[in-house]
């Protein structure tokens, strides 16, 4: 599989790009995850032509605009070219799947960044830069480092990434009303475990070859909204049942029943999501079901991730 294309604040790859010269290099990020994304570094600081090292910045209140100053030197402010940076690179924006941005930055966080009202700091602010990248494209996944670091949250972010590039792989395939269905059958149980699927089903209800490019649009932006929230226990715990359903003919009463247990003792916190997942699949090489064969709920990416053992 060709590695999927990722933006990312440069100072995580390593790059000596920071105010102080340095860099802010994530194990995680150049170890497991370079070995499936193709990281596309931006510094947006360095971008706009202010060096390192440089003075330090940060984000200040006044007259309800938020602007990214000078610490020391209030005169500079790099509001605008922060801003312009990231409108002139809306192109390279747009043929990623994903972005990982760096935590706290006045210019690249995406949530909780200080910003200075009277010298008292408040931690509500967004980048400057992570603002308007964000405003952008709003169906880009997009997380900080630090927030990688929980499993939930981690897992989250990767299932997006993958369900956009497979998005923009149908895309290049050609776009129909059956490419877009089939999509949506594919990603059903995927959605299920995030959030209720129905006014997915009701908009491509409605598609025909006239409106499929508007359908397609509006899709892309609920369902990748929707895949934000992350999926609960109790929501995975319905798509195992559901999931079980489509064997209710095929297993014995024993298996049926060590499959309930199964099932139980995941909603109970008490094993991992993989461990009903790997009964299931194991059940259904036996039996197989086209639909389930079909869905990427069982393997929404690769499983040397390991995501699903931590869930
Ligand atoms: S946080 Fe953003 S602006 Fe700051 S050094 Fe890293 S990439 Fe550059």
């Amino acid at each position: 599989m060709k590695k999927i294309p990722i933006g990312i604040s440069s100072c995580l790859l390593g790059q000596n790009v920071r105010f102080d010269g340095g860099h802010k290099r994530d194990a995680y990020i150049t170890g497991t995850l370079s070995q499936y994304f193709e990281f596309h570094p931006f510094c947006p600081e360095m971008g706009i032509g202010l060096g390192a090292p440089r003075p330090t910045l940060r984000l200040e209140k006044s007259d309800d605009a938020v602007r990214c100053t000078g610490v020391k030197d209030k005169s500079i402010d790099v509001t605008k070219p922060l801003r312009d940076y990231a409108a002139q690179n809306h192109l390279q924006f747009a043929a990623l799947c994903g972005y990982i941005l760096k935590k706290d930055s006045p210019s690249c966080g995406m949530e909780k960044v200080k910003v200075y009202a009277n010298e008292i700091p408040h931690r509500n602010g967004v980048g400057v830069y992570a603002e308007e990248l964000m405003r952008q494209n709003p169906i880009l996944p997009v997380e900080e480092e630090g927030r990688l670091g929980d499993p939930g949250l981690r897992e989250n972010f990767i299932q997006r990434v993958y369900v956009l590039y497979r998005w923009k792989l149908m895309l290049a395939a050609g776009l129909d009303a059956q490419s877009l269905t089939r999509f949506h059958a594919r990603h059903k149980l995927i959605i299920m475990s995030h959030e209720d699927y129905r006014d997915l089903g009701q908009l491509l209800a409605s598609v025909s070859k006239e409106n499929v490019q508007a359908i397609a649009d509006q899709y892309i932006l609920l369902l990748m909204k929707k895949l934000r929230r992350v999926a609960s226990r109790k929501n995975h715990v319905n798509v195992l049942q559901h999931i079980q359903g489509y064997l209710k003919k095929e297993l014995s009463a024993d298996d049926k029943s060590e499959l309930c247990e199964l099932i139980e003792t995941y909603r109970r916190g008490e094993v991992p999501l993989i461990v009903p997942l790997t009964l299931l699949k194991h059940h259904f090489r036996k039996c197989p079901d086209p639909y389930i064969d079909e869905s990427y709920y069982m393997s929404p990416y690769p499983q040397e991730l390991q995501l699903i053992n931590q869930l």
